[in-house]
């Protein structure tokens, strides 16, 4: 059967079916943002991403440094999505051969800024030549922390969270990809004034940076937006056998998502609800956190409902978010 038709997460269920950890510290295998490993009273996790020329990036619109830093940064957001502290970083590179040995210098400086700024320990790596002037880089990160959180937890009755603005990165590589060249985020007022606005999008996709959520609220279930909104809520529901209701006027729309939607003449709530990359925190809490995050729906016994402006209710279809081998895919 070919992967197109079982898709990336039947996939990774039939490799989770034939590879069983059994070892009695593994916590967590494959399923969740992060593997989880018991270590006393506390747990090792450790999540891998890996970036690869012509799928997740294209160098016209991103340059070396930014690709760097998101690197890694798509792997804090793992950590950080099972409420862990990100601590050592390896990082493997397949590379051709005549890329600049000064382009790899940016990449690494977007790595060691980000690192900085989240106390990771750069601790190893590999490099291999690549053939196809195809460049790939793999991360690999290991945090720690006292109680995971998973995605599995989510009850009737929670409130659905997320703690920030969704289809910021989706959006911003539509911006890039109508533009046709890279972004000087730094000096967009010089460079591109009128691009302002959207700074905040392309920065989200160009430079996302993780947080951590602040609160010491019960989190039931937790994952980080990385397939799309419902996706990755449906991700939770699985995992917690449960149903969600969504009104998709609680869903927030950014400003910049608004004005940037009229330029690109796409509906926002497209990017919203199945964008991928937004890397920003969507949990369920029985408590109301609504003074600090944004309330957008509900746990429920079965369904899976979006109910529209008009209070019409519609089923969710799980084809609308990211599937790296299925061709439906929006991101
Ligand atoms: P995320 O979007 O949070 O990075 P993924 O959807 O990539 O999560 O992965 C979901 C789960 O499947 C994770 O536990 C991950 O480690 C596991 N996984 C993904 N691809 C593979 C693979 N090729 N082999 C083994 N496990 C995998
Ligand atoms: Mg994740």
């Amino acid at each position: 059967m070919k992967l197109s038709t079982i898709g990336e997460f039947g996939l990774i269920r039939c490799i989770a079916n034939l590879c069983h950890a059994d070892a009695n510290n593994v916590i967590l295998g494959i399923g969740d943002d992060c593997a989880a490993i018991q270590n006393n009273r506390q747990y090792w996790l450790v999540t891998t991403d890996l970036l690869t020329e012509g799928i997740h990036f294209d160098l016209r619109f991103i340059t070396f440094y930014q690709l760097g830093y998101k690197s890694l940064a798509v792997n804090i957001s793992d950590i950080l999505a099972m409420g862990g502290e990100p601590e050592f970083f390896l990082t493997s590179l397949a590379a051709p051969s005549d890329i600049m040995a000064e382009d790899i210098e940016a990449l690494y400086s977007g790595i060691r800024d980000l690192a900085v700024q989240f106390n990771i320990s750069l601790i190893g790596g590999d490099t291999t030549a690549a053939q196809n002037h195809c460049l790939t880089i793999s991360g690999t990160l290991i945090g720690k922390s006292d109680a995971i959180i998973r995605r599995k937890g989510a009850s009737v009755g929670d409130k659905i969270y997320i703690a920030g603005y969704p289809g910021q990165s989706s959006a911003g590589l539509a911006i890039l990809q109508k533009l046709q060249k890279p972004i000087d985020l730094d000096n967009l007022a010089v460079s591109d004034p009128s691009l302002v606005p959207f700074a905040p999008l392309l920065r989200r996709h160009l430079t996302p940076t993780p947080k951590a959520l602040r609160t010491n609220a019960a989190i039931t279930a937790m994952i980080d937006v990385s397939d799309g909104l419902l996706q990755d809520l449906n991700h939770i529901c699985e995992q917690s056998q449960v149903g969600f209701a969504v009104p998709t006027d609680k869903i927030p729309i950014s400003q910049s998502l608004l004005e940037a939607s009229v330029w690109l003449n796409k509906d926002p709530l497209e990017f919203a609800l199945r964008g991928g990359e937004d890397y920003e925190l969507l949990f369920t809490s029985p408590d109301d956190l609504t003074s600090a995050y944004f309330h957008i729906g509900d746990i429920i016994a079965h369904d899976r409902i979006i109910i529209d402006s008009q209070g019409v209710e519609r089923h969710y279809q799980n084809n609308g978010g990211y599937d790296h081998f299925k061709t439906n895919s929006t991101s």
